[in-house]
């Protein structure tokens, strides 16, 4: 049995995003707010 495989079953640390405070993925654009290294990379529709 290969028991490195519970390694993967782990989840993703989280970080917390510093222009939203919402945890999200370290080193990937925040899903909140769009915002990465400091800038807006990609556009989030706020609200419906
Ligand atoms: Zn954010």
């Amino acid at each position: 049995m290969r028991r490195a495989y519970n390694s993967v079953l782990k989840l993703p640390q989280l970080s917390k995003c510093p222009q939203c405070d919402a945890p999200c993925v370290p080193h990937r654009v925040c899903p909140a707010c769009g915002f990465y290294k400091g800038r807006q990379v990609i556009t989030v529709t706020a609200g419906a």
